[in-house]
């Protein structure tokens, strides 16, 4: 599933890299060093990094013929080191309810990476309860709601317009009553009233904290990596106003510029935690560094 998901980028690396071989073997002079640069950039690593991985290239191969498979390792190495980081699953509380908060951009596919990461929990046994915080928007609650029904969760809404904040303080309590594992707000991403969005979110926080000490336990930001360098910084201020814990990073399977991790975990300073790779909730996974390297070059 997850080398499905990776395809777009994978063909980038791959069958780019492979075109680049018209014979069995080929010399590594600078010809093919850019090359291959110029493939390793289209997949949105970034300059720096591509650089890189192409200058560990020169040193392992320069002047030599070499073979597909030869250079396709020593990337993939390489590509692995720059987005390696320690596996990074949910912190439960201790004891009782874990609050996980959920922020992202709209559209960024922060209600379908809420249903997926329910589901997700719900597969490892945990009991879980979602907060329709983002009551600004009817259709993100009517979608949330539709979500709850079909993973068989449970969910705490209210009407349009209500304080999201409200809701996070009725969903943390439903949890304490009903001995829930895990309640998962999700909240607001309407952009062009940040200082407004980002009072909203600190409230969220307070009423979860008030509720449970340490909660939220988790603030997990949804980024879309079709986004690209540009979604990125403009989430970088998001991420540290809400105080992130980590990333989900969504819809790598509409992209071959899946490469986009690496300057993820150069920009910020969060673990990628999760990743989506397509629409449906099995299209989630705990992200490893090694097994979307494999995913990669399988
Ligand atoms: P929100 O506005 O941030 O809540 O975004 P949604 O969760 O409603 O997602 C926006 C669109 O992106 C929907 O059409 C989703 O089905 C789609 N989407 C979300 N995650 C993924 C993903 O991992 N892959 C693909 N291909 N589509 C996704």
């Amino acid at each position: 599933r997850l080398k499905q998901g990776l395809v777009k980028t994978s063909r980038v690396l791959n069958t780019d890299i492979r075109d680049l071989f018209k014979q069995e073997g080929r010399l590594v002079d600078d010809e093919f060093l850019t090359e291959l640069y110029a493939i390793l950039v289209r997949t949105d690593m970034g300059v720096g990094p591509a650089g890189k991985i192409r200058d560990q290239v020169k040193t392992d191969f320069r002047g030599r013929v070499v073979h597909l498979s030869e250079v396709l390792t020593t990337v993939k190495t390489e590509l692995v080191a720059l987005m390696q980081q320690p596996e990074t699953p949910i912190q439960f509380a201790e004891s009782g309810p874990t609050v996980v908060m959920v922020v992202g951009v709209n559209g960024s596919g922060k209600t379908t990476s809420i249903a997926k990461l329910a589901s997700y929990l719900k597969s490892q046994g945990k009991s879980v309860v979602l907060g329709a915080g983002d009551t600004f928007r009817a259709a993100a609650v009517e979608q949330l709601s539709i979500w709850a029904d079909r993973l068989g969760v449970d969910i705490v809404k209210a009407e349009q317009g209500s304080d999201p904040a409200s809701v996070a303080f009725k969903a943390v309590d439903f949890a304490l009553q009903n001995n829930k594992d895990v309640v998962i707000l999700d909240t607001a991403g309407r952009l062009q009233t940040q200082t407004n969005l980002m009072n909203e979110l600190d409230k969220i926080r307070r009423v979860a904290g008030k509720k449970i000490e340490a909660a939220p336990h988790e603030v997990l930001l949804v980024l879309d990596a079709t986004a690209g360098q540009n979604g990125i910084s403009q989430a970088k201020g998001f991420s540290e106003a809400a105080q992130c814990t980590g990333i989900i990073l969504t819809k790598l399977d509409g992209t071959a510029k899946g490469g986009v991790v690496v300057p993820i975990r150069q920009t910020f300073n969060l673990p990628v935690k999760y990743i989506g790779v397509g629409e449906t909730p099995e299209d989630f996974a705990l992200f490893n560094a090694e097994q979307f390297g494999d995913a990669l070059f399988a």
